[in-house]
């Protein structure tokens, strides 16, 4: 059979129709699979030269490998954009779960991850903690500082409260100046240990801010356990209701929900 040769695609000289069919297949073989894995075709045997073809059909044959080629590239094209566009779903879906000034969980999705707990933790019958904060006259802070202070003292806050909880746990901006945390595996006990560290925190470090007029800012905070019958809902009014009781007494306070 007359070895037909065709195109490298180099540009160096021609290659033998065989030996462009097996670096064909290597190209194949290295195209990765993407997140939904894209099937490969399977391509013809490469071991020496095709046997017995005459040379319309090798012609024919180096079409195929032409034809082939553009396919490859097609897939491997569509395997990037997949990769790029699994990449945007991700930073999509945390962008539409964050708060953009904090950075914590916004409102909704921290309502998400909590219907999942509290399903989770009556199924296990583990235990489920919930704390509400609350800056503590922060209207005057801002009306003394200005907005950008205020922002970035919420900004200080929200760090403060994602270190005081274990990886476990998750924080949310529940509205302007109110934050929410979520306790699992976590008695009552425990999470008013937690609360205090954290109000104590907040008071220690304020002291130490390089915001000049921040000094010595406070929060309250409520803190409610999951009881039989409770809804999602119930838990946070309740931690709510704790949480304005903290005010009430002063400000700068834990306080325990009592139902
Ligand atoms: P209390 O101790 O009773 O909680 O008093 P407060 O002044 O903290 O509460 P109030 O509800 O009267 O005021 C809340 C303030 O929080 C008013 C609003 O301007 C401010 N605030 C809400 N969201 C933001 C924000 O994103 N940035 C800034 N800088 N301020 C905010
Ligand atoms: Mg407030
Ligand atoms: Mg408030």
């Amino acid at each position: 059979m007359s070895s037909k040769r065709i195109p490298h695609e180099t540009g160096e000289a021609e290659m033998p129709l065989h030996a462009r069919l097996h670096q064909l297949r290597l190209g194949w073989s290295r195209i990765k699979p993407g997140p939904r894995d894209l099937e490969r075709p399977r391509l013809l045997p490469t071991e020496g030269p095709p046997a017995g073809l005459g040379d319309e059909q090798v012609g024919l044959l180096a079409e195929l490998v032409d034809y082939l080629d553009q396919v490859t590239e097609l897939l491997n094209s569509l395997v990037e954009q997949n990769r790029k566009l699994s990449q945007w779903n991700q930073n999509l879906a945390h962008l539409s779960n964050t708060d953009g000034l904090t950075g914590l969980y916004n409102r909704r999705h921290f309502l998400q991850l909590l219907e999942k707990e509290v399903t989770k933790a009556r199924r296990r019958g583990s235990s489920l903690c919930l704390i509400m904060a609350d800056l503590d006259h922060f209207k005057r802070t801002n009306d003394l500082l200005g907005h950008q202070a205020g922002d970035q003292a919420l900004q200080q806050l929200a760090e403060w409260l994602r270190q005081g909880v274990r990886e476990v746990d998750s924080v949310g901006r529940y509205g302007g100046e109110e934050f929410i945390m979520l306790l699992v595996d976590c008695t009552l006990p425990d999470a008013l240990r937690v609360a205090e560290k954290l109000r104590r925190k907040v008071w220690e470090e304020s002291f130490h801010l390089s915001l000049p007029g921040l000094e010595g800012f406070t929060v309250s905070l409520g803190v409610a356990a999951l009881k039989g019958g409770m809804q999602p809902r119930d838990l946070i009014a309740a931690a709510d209701r704790a949480l304005y009781r903290a005010k009430d007494k002063g400000r700068n306070r834990v306080e325990a929900a009592d139902e």
